[in-house]
């Protein structure tokens, strides 16, 4: 019998919702390019209620414990003495979200002698050390495609929200003013602007796709060049490199995994090698952008606006620069964790337990390692420094 040991972020302040804002959730048939939703063999929750906190578990108690394994849900990841910590030592799996990492590094490894699979209730598993994964045989997996969407409109959302001067501007009302020039004196349009994405992946793409009715020009780099009726379609300029793309941005979106090539990519140099005045939007991993060159960025007017809603570390701290760096419109780490998303990724990591547990195969487009190297999606997208 396995024990899971699955990492959450905390209930609401004020305890689990008694009710939603909205009853149920739109059917979606599948994901854009084809791929199903998750296809666990059942589910043990209801659709649009909070799963990715403590309380929620995933849906997951019911199908676990019915089956004889045992269940460990916590929000406690950070230190040795976390309940995360001491849980690890006999655990077979660890489930965690980015949004709430239980950073699985090399340490927690070496003394996490059962585990057997790492699984991320979303997209994007930096916060688990793939080195030590593959020494150590464990199979990493995440929900591919769960939130892509979610985190595509976040970004829109973000690029309207800081072009157009949006939370300043919602700040006059709250505060009992009226002050328009206040507002529109940092106010543009988005049309006719160049915007580009660093990595034209799901979430990449989605938000090119979404900007094209705006009437912008779009810019891309990637590894892998996107299909040439993709980029007719869409009007798009191809750049072989950050560097070669940011010059000709007003604004920027970074939708790259964080992996040893994409580690502080955004430095000082390339910041300030962006048009004056540019915007930088990070939904992808922090660790992407140098904290404090975009904090003097901003200080500068380099910048005209940085958002995104990934920090390191996760919680950040009180006084984390970019809580109180101006012109900025970071939120926590929420937009791959909508109802709608954990809906979907709740449902994927049942049905990763499921194969796993029946010693079936893991769906190929879900694995990041397996078989003590990089598998499927990871092989695709991620790097390691071993390699
Ligand atoms: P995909 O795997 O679909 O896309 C990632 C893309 O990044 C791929 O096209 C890949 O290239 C490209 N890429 C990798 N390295 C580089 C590089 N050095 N330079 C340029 N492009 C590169 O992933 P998603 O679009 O679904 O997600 C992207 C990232 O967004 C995730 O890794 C995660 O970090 C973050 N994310 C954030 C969420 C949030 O809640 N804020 C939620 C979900 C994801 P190729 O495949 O061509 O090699």
């Amino acid at each position: 019998m396995a024990k899971v040991l699955c990492v959450l972020y905390d209930d609401p302040v004020d305890g689990p919702p008694s009710g939603y804002a909205r009853d149920g959730l739109p059917h979606l048939e599948r994901y854009p390019g084809g791929q199903t939703l998750p296809t666990p063999g059942g589910i043990d929750f209801t659709p649009g209620e909070l799963l990715g906190s403590v309380s929620g578990e995933l849906g997951l108690r019911r199908f676990l414990e019915g089956q004889g394994h045992t269940l460990v849900v916590t929000s406690d990841k950070d230190g040795a003495d976390s309940e995360f910590d001491r849980e690890l030592a006999d655990a077979d799996v660890v489930i965690s979200q980015p949004f709430w990492p239980a950073y699985l590094t090399a340490e927690r490894f070496a003394k996490a002698r059962n585990l057997k699979l790492a699984v991320t209730a979303g997209i994007g598993s930096d916060h688990v050390d793939l080195d030590a994964a593959i020494a150590h045989g464990v199979t990493v997996a995440e929900v591919t495609y769960c939130n892509s969407i979610s985190v595509a409109e976040h970004v829109v959302m973000m690029i309207l929200g800081l072009v157009r001067n949006y939370l300043p501007s919602y700040h006059w009302i709250l505060d009992g003013g009226w002050n328009i020039a206040d507002c529109v004196a940092r106010s543009y349009d988005v049309e006719g602007m160049h915007v580009g994405t660093v990595a034209a992946g799901r979430i990449g793409l989605a938000v090119l796709r979404r900007l094209a009715p705006f009437d912008t020009h779009l810019h891309y780099t990637d590894r892998h060049r996107l299909p040439a009726e993709v980029e007719r379609e869409l009007n798009l300029t191809f750049h072989p490199s950050a560097q070669d793309m940011v010059p000709h941005c007003d604004v920027v979106t970074i939708n790259a995994p964080l992996h040893p090539e994409t580690e502080n990519l955004f430095d000082e140099a390339l910041i300030g090698s962006m048009k004056r005045g540019a915007y930088l939007i990070n939904t992808a991993r922090a660790r992407i952008c140098d904290r404090d060159a975009v904090v003097r960025a901003l200080e500068s007017g380099q910048l005209a606006g940085y958002a995104g809603d990934v920090w390191y570390p996760q919680p950040a701290p009180a006084d984390h620069p970019w809580r109180s760096m101006p012109h900025h419109g970071m939120t926590p780490h929420i937009s791959g964790s909508t109802l709608s998303a954990q809906a979907r990724y709740a449902a994927g990591t049942r049905e990763i337990l499921e194969s796993w547990l029946s010693g079936a195969p893991i769906r190929d487009e879900y694995l990041i390692v397996d078989g003590g190297k990089l598998a499927g999606t990871g092989a695709h997208s991620y790097s390691v420094t071993a390699r």
